[in-house]
């Protein structure tokens, strides 16, 4: 996932650009009507305004990530949102284990936080008899937490993987460590995928091949990395010394409808509006 085109800058916080890709301007409507259904209200706007908040969460997860790795040293190019979530790309990520866990704990640490604000101020909003804001506050709030929760997972290269990544390289040295993780992150992914396609969730599966391949993709990328070291020194010196900082990217998946049996493209949409209706009937996905 090196360059990614069609994608435009919505802001810059901390001095990184914050990108949306074309896709998730695609389909951010469609997101926004599936909010509106399952908030139970007539109202687009608040199934936009839900969606929003959701991206907007996904965006806050990765500038948690991002500005630990700025105190530590590294360069934040962008972050990127797409449908699958989103990716802080980062130049030089620290190969210091220590350095490595504390970045890839301040994302889920960041969706906690909101999750509990969400809950907080969600029900604060209900007392006051604001329901449809109440509500739209506490769906939020459980989406940060499966967002927190669902990045924890041991499946590398997303957070959970690399605390676990870090928590065995002091001990099997940095090329095994990955290996390790990469190997237990494809077969959660496996997991993952056959969990989506059963339940047609697809953003899901699409999920799980993006980490399959990530997985393989970084470990490949330590493997040629501790060889360039070896031969610091030698013949080859001259080309390791040349070889590009290490390009990594972080990964927060869509947090929505995990847990649920379908997805926006599973379940026919209950419209409001007839010209959706009739856009949709045939959809068969
Ligand atoms: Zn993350």
């Amino acid at each position: 996932m090196q360059k990614m085109g069609g994608s435009t800058q919505i802001g810059r916080v901390f001095g990184i650009p914050i990108k949306v890709h074309i896709t998730l301007w695609i389909l951010l409507p469609l997101i926004g009507l599936h909010f509106a259904t399952a908030l139970g209200t007539r109202s687009l706007l608040w199934g936009l305004l839900a969606a929003a908040g959701l991206f907007a969460s996904v965006a806050l997860h990765e500038l948690g990530h991002s500005v630990v790795a700025l105190a530590k040293g590294c360069r934040v190019r962008e972050i990127l949102l797409l449908p699958i979530g989103g990716m802080a790309q980062m130049d030089r990520m620290p190969s210091r284990p220590r350095d490595e866990l504390q970045i890839a704990v301040a994302g889920p640490l960041v969706s906690f936080v909101l999750a509990l604000a969400g809950g907080l101020l969600g029900g604060f909003a209900t007392t006051l008899g604001w329901r449809a804001l109440g509500t739209t506050l506490m769906v939020l709030g459980g989406i940060n937490l499966m967002l927190a929760l669902f990045n924890l997972l041991p499946s590398f290269p997303m957070d959970g993987g690399r605390v676990f990544r870090a928590w065995m390289t002091p001990r099997l040295g940095r090329l095994e460590a990955t290996r390790r993780a990469a190997k237990v992150g494809r077969i959660m992914a496996v997991i993952f995928g056959v969990f989506g396609l059963f339940n047609g969730n697809l953003i899901l599966v699409a999920i799980a091949i993006f980490i399959y391949m990530a997985a393989g993709a970084e470990y490949r990328t330590v493997r040629i990395q501790e060889a360039m070291n070896q031969h610091q020194f030698g013949p080859w010196a001259p080309l390791a010394q040349s070889w590009p900082d290490e390009r990594e990217v972080l990964v927060g998946p869509a947090p929505y409808e995990k847990g649920h049996a379908s997805s926006i493209f599973a379940r026919p949409v209950r419209m409001q509006h007839d010209l959706f209706e009739e856009l949709f009937r045939d959809w068969k996905w």
